[in-house]
């Protein structure tokens, strides 16, 4: 489980642009470097033919730091298809992101902060910590944000939410199931944090069949309706820290009116971001992921569940931000099994699970490869001969 850091937003310089602006211990971090590889041969954007290697961005702010020349054309590593080793100019004060630079800005916008190098590292090294510092100065002091990332962040300043809908228009498809307002009750069990998903019609259809089976089961939810607000899990992540803090202060001044025990959502990028990303600013709750409710209940003996007919084999894909960042692995398959169908896992699972390429803002910036991500984690899929996928 980890968090990213706020930064101070009236610092003279945003975000990090040469090797001097990490802090002491982010130098030392690159400097711990072995040049295992591991990064890079669990990274889905270098497996893509992206332009990003893990290893070589830290081994680039290590370079950087140490010399004024920098010449890596006798590293023995393996780089991205088609660059040859680099010679340039390091030095402490220089910038490390250029085009023909150290590191291309499309290596920084490639990655999707899946984690998957973190967790393989066996030094620790926390390179989505140092990406997203990178992205800081990137996008807040040189507006450079590339692919459709700037519209995504333009309508999120215009409406609160990525996608430039009105508030309101959240609780749309949920107007039959008469949810309760916090604003109007003040006090609930369960908070039920609706989401990007509220836009989307599979995601629609996930939280109206949460909603159906808690009330089956008895519990008490309610929601923000209109007062909730995107959660600047997108804007922190492309590197715009001044939107996130702005969402994460208004959220949690909404929160601080009510009373619930917990707030339950379908969402691991929503789950991650109230998690992990609001205590720094003051918001401390617990989230739960909508599974965990639910099997909750199942062991409870609250819910009795009806053996799926002849679906067939499932399969799961962990979504980064319920496994990697926040260690539920165990909740969804729990509950596959007491479906009763068989369950076969792919090569990559749990810890070491595959990207589906859809975080960190990757879809948005769009960096171009020789293959797709999303395609590989299909392939991932099909290759277990199940007969459904499923996801968080
Ligand atoms: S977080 Fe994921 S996409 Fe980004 S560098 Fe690490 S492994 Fe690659
Ligand atoms: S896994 Fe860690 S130690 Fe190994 S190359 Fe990557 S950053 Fe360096």
């Amino acid at each position: 489980v980890a968090a990213i850091h706020p930064i101070d937003l009236d610092a003279p310089k945003l975000g990090v642009e040469t090797p001097q602006d990490f802090t002491w211990n982010r130098l030392v971090m690159a400097d711990a470097c072995v040049a295992c590889g591991r990064c890079e041969e669990q990274c889905p954007a270098f497996a893509a033919g992206q332009p990003l290697d893990p290893k070589f961005v830290i081994r680039a702010v290590a370079m950087a730091q140490a010399a004024d020349h920098v010449d890596d054309r006798h590293y023995a590593g393996r780089r991205w298809p088609g660059l040859e080793g680099r010679v340039g100019e390091g030095g402490a004060a220089r910038p490390l992101v250029a085009d023909g630079g150290l590191i291309p800005p499309a290596a920084l916008w490639a990655c999707t902060t899946c984690r998957a190098c973190v967790e393989a590292c066996p030094m620790m090294i926390e390179h989505v910590d140092a990406i997203i510092d990178l992205r800081r100065f990137q996008t807040l002091e040189l507006g450079a944000v590339p692919g459709k990332a700037p519209a995504a962040l333009a309508e999120l300043a215009a409406s609160d939410n990525i996608h430039g809908r009105a508030a309101a228009r959240r609780m749309d498809a949920f107007v039959d199931l008469d949810l309760p307002l916090l604003r109007e009750v003040k006090s609930t069990d369960l908070l039920l944090w609706l989401g990007d998903g509220a836009f989307d019609p599979r995601g629609q259809c996930a939280i109206r069949a949460f909603v159906q089976v808690a009330r089956h089961a008895g519990l008490e939810l309610a929601v923000l309706g209109e007062e909730e607000l995107d959660t600047g899990d997108l804007a922190r992540r492309l590197g715009d820290e001044a939107q996130f803090q702005r969402l994460a202060e208004a959220n949690i001044a909404t929160l601080a009116r009510y009373r619930f025990r917990r707030i339950v959502t379908t969402d691991p990028h929503v789950l991650n971001s109230l998690r992990n990303d609001y205590p720094a600013m003051g918001g401390h709750y617990e989230v739960v992921h909508h599974t965990a409710v639910l099997l909750e209940l199942a062991l409870a003996g609250r819910l009795q569940f009806q053996p799926s007919d002849g679906q067939g084999a499932f399969t799961y894909h962990d979504p980064c931000y319920l496994g990697r960042w926040n260690g539920e692995f165990e909740a969804p398959r729990r509950l596959l099994d007491l479906l009763g169908e068989g369950r076969v896992e792919m090569a990559r699972h749990g810890k070491t699970a595959r990207c589906c390429g859809g975080g960190g803002g990757a879809p948005l910036t769009d960096i171009p490869g020789p293959r797709r991500i999303p395609d590989m984690r299909m392939a991932d899929a099909k290759a277990t001969g199940a007969d459904t996928v499923v996801v968080a």
